[in-house]
């Protein structure tokens, strides 16, 4: 019998003084990375915000939340910790001495070799709308693989916006990489019959990365089924917290390497970082969704409290639009949007704050399932979950068919030059909007905009400013400069 089994079977307040120095114990055996298939305790506090910046600034393992029920879920082995959150003066309530212990992983879901045949597949079968290329590699050397599909895939087309799902920045999220399967098989299989379908492959680069991080996932296949962050020196760094913009500067990450939230030694210090951030750099998505669980939320940038998206009327226009569109577990309602502060707390060095921040990709975390399910549901609520991500995504690719503005400048008479061009959008309505946009080396800008009357400035080095007005109704604008 474990330590952990005997904790069970004893009555919790009684045990605080007797299991004070077992408690050590345990905390020094997580430290040393053999934890990680703790038990998952359900918190109701009284006041959750405060409870849920307590439990992040005590550097505890937060599983996921329930808004409604004012429920946090932490995963720990260790009663002290518990304890501890009393002696910080919050009131809670703990649904049962210890909550659940996860399950095993349901050997149905896909170990990260079975997922690279999957991606394989895809592309030996669909070689006419797809492309399969790894992206970077892992700290152990695993691919980062990434399916564009796409008419012309091997082309990079100017007038098709990019767009990126992509899923498991965190391993033990295994539900994640199913998600975007589901989304490559929708538009594979989808693409000779349904015509709407078509129409987003043909007129948009799509990017699927089903694992951003390989390493942390075969741990968890290797019996560590809660293991969160990559595979760096045995204890890992959280790659969502590993991102340059605001990395490490607003008590949303930790410095402690044991943390769960360690956000590695510097910036972008991680293998896996790096390869996101160059696919992002060089395809400049204009949305992202980076696929988590668990929780059922819509967050968008950024991360830092008080901190808003520049364009926040629009950004959080689509995230209202994309959470309305995704059905809880238990039926009853639809995803919370928010930012990472307002649901939950500050965050730094998120992927998708960054994106935002250096490329104005209008980047979202969804979080899926509820607490009912945790990191490791069983296989057989795997086909309801990503049915019901569907419309979010769909939401997306439809929405880059509605009011935006797709331009491209002459890359090929301008020249190297062309990168160094900006462009700014400015509302010449009643909304406002302004925002400057990179230009790829394609020569290619998008911005997603409300209708309405715009003024666009492009700027190119040593060439006049060029300025254009136009009006931006139900449809994609194309601007040829
Ligand atoms: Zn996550």
């Amino acid at each position: 019998m474990t330590l952990l089994n005997r904790h069970l079977k004893l009555n919790f307040p009684g045990l605080i003084g007797i299991w004070l120095g077992l408690g050590m114990l345990l905390t020094s055996t997580l430290a040393m990375g053999h934890g990680g298939n703790g038990y998952v305790v359900k918190l109701h506090f009284k006041d959750f915000k405060k409870g849920l910046s307590t439990v992040q600034s005590m550097g505890l393992d937060l599983a996921g939340i329930n808004i409604k029920e004012k429920l946090v879920e932490i995963i720990t082995d260790d009663l002290d910790q518990i304890e501890l959150l009393r002696k910080n003066g919050l009131e809670f309530e703990m649904t049962s001495n210890f909550g659940r212990m996860e399950p095993t992983v349901d050997s149905e879901f896909k170990s990260p070799e079975e997922i690279d045949v999957i991606f394989a597949k895809f592309a030996k079968d669909f070689p006419e709308i797809t492309t399969l290329e790894s992206v970077g590699k892992s700290i152990e050397g695993r691919d980062i693989w990434a399916l564009k599909i796409s008419d012309n895939p091997t082309e990079e087309e100017a007038d098709e916006p990019a767009v990126l799902f992509n899923a498991m920045h965190h391993a033990r999220e295994i539900i994640t990489p199913e998600v975007i399967i589901d989304i490559a098989e929708q538009l594979l299989n989808g693409y000779d019959d349904d015509e709407e379908v078509q129409k987003w492959v043909n007129r948009n680069q799509i990017y699927l990365v089903p694992q951003v991080n390989p390493d942390g996932s075969n741990k968890v296949w290797n019996g560590n089924k809660m293991w969160r962050k990559n595979a760096r020196g045995g204890f890992g760094v959280d790659l969502n917290r590993n991102y340059p913009y605001q990395w490490g500067a607003c008590s949303g990450s930790s410095g402690f390497k044991w943390s769960q939230t360690y956000r590695g030694p510097e910036a972008a210090s991680e293998p896996e970082t790096k390869t996101m951030m160059s696919l992002v750099g060089r395809v400049l998505p204009v949305f992202d969704i980076s696929y988590h669980s668990y929780s059922e939320l819509v967050i968008y940038p950024y991360g830092c409290e008080d901190e808003f998206p520049e364009n926040k009327e629009l950004v959080v226009g689509v995230a209202e639009t994309l959470a309305s569109k995704l059905v809880t577990d238990d039926g009853s309602g639809t995803y919370t949007p928010g930012t990472g502060w307002e649901l939950l707390y500050s965050v730094d060095g998120d992927d998708a704050s960054w994106m935002y921040q250096d490329y104005r990709t209008i980047a979202f975390v969804v979080e899926v399932n509820s607490t009912s399910t945790g990191f490791h549901p069983p296989w057989s609520m795997r086909d309801e979950t990503v049915e019901k991500q569907r419309p979010g995504w769909k939401y997306l690719l439809d929405r880059l068919e509605t009011s935006s503005i797709r331009g491209y400048l002459d890359a090929a008479e301008i020249g190297e030059k062309v990168t160094d061009a900006r462009v700014t959008v400015e509302s010449l309505g009643d909304n406002e909007f302004k925002d400057t946009f990179l230009v790829k080396a394609d020569g290619s800008f998008h911005a997603v905009v409300d209708p309405g009357m715009y003024e666009v400035t492009i700027k190119v080095p040593g060439q006049d400013d060029v300025v254009k007005e136009i009006t931006v109704g139900g449809d994609r604008v194309e601007l040829q400069l």
